[in-house]
């Protein structure tokens, strides 16, 4: 209850900056928890509506514990956004039964709201996971997709023995490896450098890494800006503009330090790339990158290849690629369509 809490008005400020003409498609609220303050999520979603953008809540939904009634300003917020994800772990399963979770996900459903479920669990063996995901299918009737992820090692947790394989083979690199057979090494774009992120203090970064988040650390190649200076035009130019960033979107950190790299490479994909910022030759090369012509055919070219891995292909490489399927859950339309959407 005591933990730093900016001013509406700051966030309020980006949003309002959004226009017909120039918005994101998507805007996702996450926390912590969104919802522990429903009326500026409320805002936040009418203000992206008006534009055209879409948005998001992930919630654990602490409101639904106990079996109570929601409480006004939550049950506002729940209808202003156009999607909301219901976080379910051992870990929320704690502080809120799962039966409580599921009956305001029927509610939800029985008022044609846009619902799926953020599940996460230690890996594709865990079998937890297995438990969960079949005990909502049975429950909402394969209706309601799943994004399934696992937990990964954060902070000092990363060093222990127990977790370095882990930190060298991140972003899908051990699963990408598995299913083409190609080496680390190889190009592998970092999809997450297409999102910026708006952190708690309102600084923008290029990515949602946790510790860039965080900043700890926050190298400046990933800094966009902030929003109490910066609109949404600016910052989607920089995102789109910048060259170091442009260039882990195209053939990610790794292969980007191997070609071009003068310093130690990290001892993981972001890492890795956490320290091209302070590799002047990898800077010096990413401009030149940037500045050819033929460039933008590639980037295009690369999108093309992710977008046509779809949503299936985006959760297999970031989450429990045994539950990968899961996402396209309760979508009526044929596969491809629903992965281009
Ligand atoms: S590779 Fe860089 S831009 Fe991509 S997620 Fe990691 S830290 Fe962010």
């Amino acid at each position: 209850m005591a933990s730093e809490q900016h001013d509406d008005r700051m966030f309020l400020r980006f949003a309002e900056s959004f226009s017909a003409a120039c918005h994101p498609r998507y805007l996702l609220l996450t926390g912590g928890e969104p919802l522990i303050r429903p009326r500026l999520t409320a805002r936040l979603a009418e203000a992206a509506r008006a534009v055209g953008t879409r948005t998001y809540a992930l919630t654990g939904m602490y409101f639904a514990r106990g079996g109570g009634d929601i409480p006004a300003p939550v049950r506002q917020a729940l209808r202003s956004v156009d999607h909301v994800a219901a976080s379910i772990d051992a870990f929320h399963e704690e502080e809120v039964s799962r039966r409580d979770v599921f009956r305001v996900v029927h509610r939800l459903l029985d008022v044609g709201t846009d619902v799926s479920f953020q599940v996460v669990g230690t890996g594709d063996d865990d079998p937890y996971l297995a438990e969960v995901t079949s005990a909502i299918r049975r429950e909402f009737g394969d209706r309601v997709p799943m994004l399934v992820g696992a937990v990964r090692p954060h902070g000092r947790a990363k060093s222990l023995p127990l977790h370095r394989e882990d930190n060298r083979q991140d972003h899908g690199e051990a699963h990408t490896a598995r299913r083409t057979g190609r080496h680390a090494h190889e190009p592998l774009p970092c999809t997450i450098a297409a999102w910026p992120v708006v952190g708690p203090d309102g600084t923008v970064t290029a990515c949602g890494n946790q510790a860039v988040v965080d900043h700890v650390p926050l190298p400046e190649h990933l800094r966009l800006g902030h929003v109490t200076v910066d609109d949404w035009p600016a910052i989607r130019a920089r995102c789109l503009g910048a060259p170091l960033v442009r260039a882990l979107r195209l053939v990610g950190p790794r292969s980007l330090h191997r070609r071009y790299g003068s310093t130690e490479p990290g001892s993981s994909y972001c890492q890795t790339c956490w320290r091209l910022g302070d590799d002047a030759t990898a800077l010096a090369a990413a401009e030149v990158l940037a500045a050819r012509a033929t460039t933008t055919i590639v980037e295009a070219y690369a999108e093309a290849l992710q977008r046509e891995r779809g949503a299936v292909g985006f959760a297999r490489r970031y989450g429990c690629a045994a539950y990968a399927e899961l996402v396209l859950l309760g979508h009526d339309e044929p596969k491809a369509a629903a992965c281009s959407a």
